[in-house]
C-alpha cells in the first residue's frame, strides 16, 4: 500500500512525523508537505509561480506550496505511482465546525478526495501534543485507514477526524458544528504609531449542538465526520425556485 502523507503545519512538525510512522506500520508512507506554517490557508493553489520540491530525507519532500499544492505534486509528479489514501496531519488544534472552511489540513484531503483518493484529514485539540494523546491519535488511525482502504469512500467524501486531548472515551460519528464567532480582529499600534490589525485575536467556542464535531470532543470522543465538496443548500433550493426574480418568466 502507498499512502501520500501531508500536512498544514509544515514538513518540520511533530504531529507530520507521528501519522507518517503510523502510517509506515501500513506500507509506504511518502511524505510531501509545506516547507513552513501554512495553516489556514484553506483549499489555496499556487497557480503565478513556480514550486520547488527539495527532498529533505528519502521520501520526504518540502514544498514551498500550499497543501493542496502539495496534494498535486505528490500525485501527479513526486510519487511513482497513485497512491491509495492521502491523510493530512495530525494538525495541531482541532478543525470543526466553521473553521474547516479555513483548514489547509482539510483541504489536502479535500483535493485527494477530488482525485478520486480516499483521504483522512486528522487534527488533534491541543496545541502542543503529550506522548498520550499521539498514541490515542495514531492508534486510530491506523485502524481507520485500513478500513478506508478496504471499504473505500463514496465519490468526492473523505473524513474529518478531531481527536480530544485527555482522556479518550470512544469515538463518534458526527455532523460538522457551529462556531460561536467573538472578537475576531484585534486593533494596536506599532512603535511607529500606525494602526495594525490581527485577525483571530479572541476565540468563544463553539454551540453545543448534539451530534456535531465540537460536541464529541468537548466530551472527550473522537469525532469522524464525513465531508464532501459540494456546497449546495439543497434545503434552500425549492424555496429560492420561488423567488420572483428567479420564477419562469422572472425579469427576462
Ligand atoms: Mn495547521
Amino acid at each position: 500500500m502507498l499512502i501520500l502523507v501531508t500536512n498544514d503545519d509544515g514538513v518540520y512538525s511533530p504531529g507530520l512525523r507521528a501519522l507518517a510512522d503510523a502510517m509506515a506500520t501500513l506500507g509506504d508512507a511518502v511524505i510531501v508537505a509545506p516547507d513552513r506554517n501554512r495553516s489556514a490557508v484553506g483549499h489555496a493553489l499556487t497557480l503565478e509561480q513556480p514550486l520547488r520540491a527539495e527532498e529533505i530525507e528519502p521520501g520526504i519532500f518540502a514544498v514551498d506550496g500550499t497543501p493542496t499544492d502539495c496534494v498535486n505534486l505528490g500525485i501527479h509528479g513526486l510519487m511513482m505511482q497513485r497512491p491509495d489514501l492521502v491523510v493530512s496531519g495530525i494538525n495541531s488544534g482541532s478543525n470543526m465546525g466553521d473553521d474547516i472552511t479555513y483548514s489547509g489540513t482539510v483541504s489536502a484531503a479535500l483535493e485527494a478526495s477530488l482525485m478520486g483518493i480516499p483521504a483522512i484529514a486528522v487534527s488533534l485539540n491541543a496545541k502542543i501534543f503529550s506522548e498520550a494523546d499521539l498514541l490515542t491519535t495514531t492508534r486510530f488511525i491506523i485502524v481507520l485507514a485500513q478500513q478506508v482502504v478496504k471499504k473505500g469512500l463514496p465519490a468526492d467524501t473523505f473524513l474529518n477526524v478531531n481527536v480530544p486531548s485527555g482522556p479518550c472515551h470512544g469515538v463518534k460519528v458526527t455532523r460538522q458544528g457551529k462556531r460561536r464567532y467573538g472578537q475576531a480582529v484585534i486593533v494596536n499600534e506599532d512603535p511607529r504609531g500606525r494602526k495594525y490589525y490581527w485577525i483571530g485575536g479572541s476565540s468563544v467556542g463553539f454551540e453545543d449542538i448534539p451530534g456535531t464535531d465540537c460536541c464529541a470532543v468537548s466530551r472527550g470522543f473522537i469525532s469522524v465526520t464525513p465531508l464532501h465538496t459540494n456546497l449546495t443548500s439543497d434545503s434552500f433550493c425549492e424555496t429560492l425556485k420561488n423567488w420572483p426574480v428567479l420564477c419562469d418568466g422572472g425579469v427576462l
